[in-house]
């Protein structure tokens, strides 16, 4: 083959999600849209909130057309980092610095830049944590490490003595991902406050520096009163990588940041080869309208309650029906067990019914299903009848 091989492995095969999504449209076009129960994708179900459409509007009568879609400075508008910085301390009580921050199109984006940034050597491992998202690998892999998977505990919490034990002198960054896809589990501090122990005494014991590189596009996501993670004031070699495609419900729009912690060892160095990482990706100079946008409107959130009304409906009918579930505290998905254990089986048994969920593999974490429950709640509501058959076939 004369292009790449491994670009054309990544591209002629599609997602198992990409795989589903695609079998649904072709589903509904044969038997009827209100007919298929698509939890496929995590695409936001909620619109963004008001001020979104306000502010574009705003920005699109009142500046220049010039300067409104022209280049910002490669790592983003100054304004925008400025006041991301100000929300961001107002909401957690922790200074981040405009300097270390970087404008991107979203958390994809933002991982694959940061992971750029730090990966040096083949020999690099990257750790994560099941079930994670299944891109890790792919962004890990291209950017040259190794990615190294920590199995979950009881809970799908974090089995924080499997993580040490992963620990080593290659061990170059660990990626944490809470609330988490595809569990909505919201890690406890207790987890979090573990995780950033085991990472301050492997960097002491191997002489190296392992970044933890949050990827927090749920942040805004959490329900029953927790807080979202302040992940740079539990471990200082921190990179916070953020995205607005779910909190303002903007995913094909593009847009987020990376934010080197003010603490971080090396933090000018870290910071300008994420700038270089960008220039050699080609993610410089952020969507320059929504770089405007985010500035109107970094805090605010997309309407959670519609998600929190979804989860409750759907956690409490399929615990009742016998299905057993990770309590998701967070984020719009739902993990649900496979009762046969065999997580292909189940989603087939389940598409037989239209109903369309991910099975787990790719996630990490054998013999479970992924419900991406950021639909509507009629449709919830019209797939239980669906949901009880599947029940009666494995629990009778
Ligand atoms: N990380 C996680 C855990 C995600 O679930 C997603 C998207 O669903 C991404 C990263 C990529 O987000 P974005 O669309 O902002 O690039």
């Amino acid at each position: 083959m004369i292009c790449n091989e491994k670009m054309y492995a990544l591209g002629a095969k599609r997602s198992v999600i990409r795989e589903l999504f695609e079998y649904g449209k072709m589903r509904k076009a044969l038997v009827g849209e209100e007919n298929v129960f698509d939890f496929s994708l995590g695409n936001p179900s909620v619109p963004p909130p008001h001020e979104v459409k306000e502010a574009l509007l705003r920005l699109l009568s009142t500046e220049s057309e010039i300067a409104l879609h022209g280049y910002t400075s490669a790592q983003g508008d100054k304004g925008t980092r400025d006041v991301i910085a100000k929300h961001y301390e107002e909401a957690f009580s922790f200074r981040l610095d405009p300097e270390l921050m970087y404008m991107t199109c979203g958390a994809a984006a933002s991982l694959t830049i940061t992971l750029n940034a730090i990966v040096k050597d083949p020999a690099d491992e990257v750790v994560t944590f099941a079930p994670f998202f299944p891109e890790y690998r792919v962004f890990t892999e291209k950017a040259g490490a190794k990615l190294v998977v920590c199995p979950p505990a009881a809970g799908l919490e974090i089995d924080v003595a499997a993580f040490r034990s992963l620990l080593n002198e290659h061990t170059r960054a660990v990626i944490i991902n809470s609330p988490n896809n595809p569990s909505g589990v919201v890690y406890p501090e207790e987890q979090v406050k573990a995780v950033a122990a085991a990472l301050r005494d492997a960097e002491k014991k191997f002489g190296t520096t392992i970044y933890l590189i949050s990827d927090e596009p749920y942040r805004a996501l959490v329900f029953d009163g927790k807080q979202a993670t302040c992940f740079p004031k539990y471990y200082d070699d921190t990179v916070v990588c953020y995205s607005y495609s779910k909190s303002l419900s903007l995913p094909g729009e593009r847009i987020g940041y990376i934010a080197v912690s003010p603490l971080a060892a090396e933090k000018t160095e870290l910071y300008l080869a994420v700038c270089g990482a960008g220039r050699a990706l080609g993610y410089v100079c952020a969507p320059a309208l929504f770089q405007r946008l985010v500035k109107e409107c970094d805090g605010l959130t997309a309407d959670v309650n519609v998600y929190l009304q979804n989860r409750d409906l759907l956690y409490g009918s399929l615990s009742e029906m016998g299905f057993t579930c990770a309590y998701p505290s967070g984020a719009f998905y739902l993990f649900v067990k496979a009762p046969s254990g065999d997580a292909s089986e189940f989603s087939e048994a389940a598409k037989q019914l239209d109903i369309l969920v991910v099975p787990s593999d790719s996630f990490g974490c054998e013999g479970y299903v992924r419900i991406a429950y950021c639909v509507s709640t009629d449709l919830i509501r019209r797939s239980l009848p669906a949901f009880r058959t599947l029940a009666a076939k494995y629990f009778g």
